[in-house]
């Protein structure tokens, strides 16, 4: 396929786990830059390590993909949003590579007949005792050429030993044109004869993807800087399947490599940083035994004595929750969990490493995938690390969230607590909702925090906990003043018809004027909430009033008066 259709990017994930928020950055700049110019993004699944890929992993990447709307032209199909993503228009599928099998085997075919590749036959133990040799030598193992690499008794050997297939890689210097990094050069002799058909015949990472990139028509090439070195091997591949047919094929791509993201405390963001954090936990608390239903009690010593390991995403998830903990989001599922939306995600996830074009001489940093796709360029794109700042990303979300149309809000939050907690939508009728999701919204940096800031209406009377400090505080100071507050309202309350915010609102504000109180809105406000949600945070006072309904409100107001004031007259 010649490279003369414009501009076709791909992204290409490894199905092994969740999609990171890394791979999230580079799909939207292949995104972005498709759309820039035209052009066609393609999505490929590159499953050729049978042991670690999985169906499910491929699916969730695509559904977190679809998620935060990066939508992709070609590729394995997939239903979101009520349209269908991916397909092959110009057949260049199947989209899986484990399903690409003949296509590298054609090519390494080719490759071999022409002595531009070889069969290796050397054991595990032998490239082990060549490795260790190097080693006690203090240099870098770099794999020798057998000097009858590619006579036919080597061929011959294939079909009866056990067997990798080597690249034979020319004696030359390799030029990376990179268009963010400028121009890398990789001397003679630097890159070892890599493998690229694995003993299991499953092609290498390397080979499937410039094959692949060059039956896909792909023209640009955008990855993380770690992808580097790999980059340097593909080009010298391109450079040698060109020789197998003249150079009408296999031109190489545009490389970019996009810079790396570092997490607040200066290491590379992984999902290692979570399985750091329960680990602490575990030793700080000096766990013994994992707590019921979370992690299998083998599993779990073993984890403990073994550092290098990691728990699985949903068993350290149970452990974190055993243990209260609030674990760092490194995937988009976990953003997603942990109560942001996709559009602030995708803003903040741009800015690492893109500059947008100044606003009127001022510099932008709010815009929306839209802007991006207009105004996305390589030239924009930044060498230097980029820093993953927690803080900053909870200010987007923060503004996202409160200011978002109120209707608009609800429907976001209540399909949030469809997915992450359900018991929040059991617990209300629609009236009630959308006043409690109304009231909550300014309040909310998320909307997992909105779906918390809910919980006082679900609570049951006899699980509301009154916070040690908001009672002194509130209720007790001044010779138990709010506790009077509390006793002089609850009549007021029981005789109050209107049961709506406003009525609410005014009869709270006639309290407060009232002189023979003399506490102001405050004082009338803040022990209701104590009495009323256990806490001296909740919304609105009328909200709150309202959403709970009359004979929930003198309940919890009795339950307040006879359990803190029997407390305090005890005392
Ligand atoms: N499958 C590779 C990865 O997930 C793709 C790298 C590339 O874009 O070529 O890292």
């Amino acid at each position: 396929m010649s490279h003369d259709q414009g501009c076709v990017t791909r992204f290409a994930p490894s199905p092994t786990g969740d999609l990171h928020i890394g791979g999230a950055r580079t799909a939207l700049f292949c995104w972005a830059l498709a759309r820039r110019e035209g052009g066609v993004f393609v999505l490929r699944v590159e499953d050729t390590d049978a042991a670690r890929s999985s169906d499910a992993s491929a699916r969730a990447i695509m559904r977190d993909l679809a998620w935060l709307g990066i939508d992709w032209d070609e590729g394995p199909e997939f239903a979101a949003n009520g349209r269908t993503l991916g397909g092959d228009p110009r057949s260049i599928g199947p989209f899986f590579q484990s399903e690409r099998r003949a296509l590298y085997d054609a090519y390494l075919r080719q490759l071999l007949d022409a002595g531009l590749a070889y069969p290796a036959f050397d054991t595990p133990a032998e490239l082990a005792a060549m490795r260790a040799a190097a080693e006690a030598e203090k240099r870098t193992f770099v794999y020798r050429r057998p000097e009858d690499a590619v006579a036919g008794d080597a061929l011959a050997r294939m079909e009866s030993d056990p067997h990798v297939i080597r690249l034979r890689v020319p004696d030359e210097a390799v030029a990376i044109r990179d268009e963010v990094l400028g121009d890398v050069e990789v001397a003679a002799g630097e890159i070892e004869d890599f493998v690229i058909r694995k003993a299991d015949g499953m092609p290498t990472y390397h080979f499937a993807c410039v094959v692949d990139d060059e039956l896909m028509g792909v023209t640009r090439v955008l990855r993380g800087q770690e992808h580097l070195t790999n980059t340097a091997k593909h080009v010298c591949l391109q450079t040698v399947l060109r020789r197998l047919d003249g150079g009408a094929r296999f031109a190489t791509p545009r490389y970019a490599h996009l810079p790396l993201i570092f997490n607040d405390s200066g290491a590379k963001m992984s999902k290692r940083e979570r399985d750091k954090v329960v680990r602490e936990a575990v030793a700080k608390a000096g766990v013994d035994e994992p707590p019921a239903g979370t992690v299998d009690r083998r599993a779990f010593d073993a984890w403990k004595r073994d550092k290098k390991r990691q728990l699985g995403h949903a068993e350290l998830g149970a452990l974190a929750d055993a243990l209260a903990l609030d674990l760092p989001e490194v995937g988009v599922r976990d953003f997603e969990a942990a109560g942001y939306l996709p559009e602030t995600i995708v803003n903040f996830v741009a800015l690492l490493g893109f500059t947008p074009s100044k606003d009127g001489g001022e510099d932008r940093e709010r815009f929306d995938a839209g802007f991006l796709a207009g105004d996305f360029e390589l030239s924009r794109v930044g060498r230097s690390n980029a820093r993953f700042d927690r803080k900053k990303l909870l200010a987007f979300s923060t503004d996202d969230i409160t200011t978002m149309e109120p209707g608009a809000f609800a429907k976001r939050l209540e399909s949030w607590c469809a997915a992450f907690r359900p018991d929040v939508l059991d617990a209300l009728d629609a009236d009630r909702r959308a006043l409690l999701f109304g009231a909550v919204q300014g309040q909310s940096k998320t909307l997992k925090e909105a779906a918390e800031r809910c919980g006082f209406a679900l609570a049951s009377l006899d699980d509301i906990a009154y916070d040690d400090k908001a009672v002194k505080k509130w209720l007790l100071k001044r010779g138990a003043e709010g506790l009077g507050v509390l006793g002089a309202l609850r009549p007021a309350l029981a005789a109050q018809d209107e049961w709506s915010v406003d009525a609410l609102q005014a009869l709270c504000e006639a309290q407060a004027a009232d002189t023979g109180l003399g506490v102001g809105m405050g004082g009338v406000a803040q022990p209701l909430r104590v009495a009323l949600t256990g806490a001296a945070v909740s919304p609105g006072i009328a909200q709150t009033l309202a959403v709970l309904g009359r004979d929930e409100v003198l309940a919890r107001i009795d339950r307040c008066l006879a359990t803190v004031g029997a407390e305090h007259t005890g005392a």
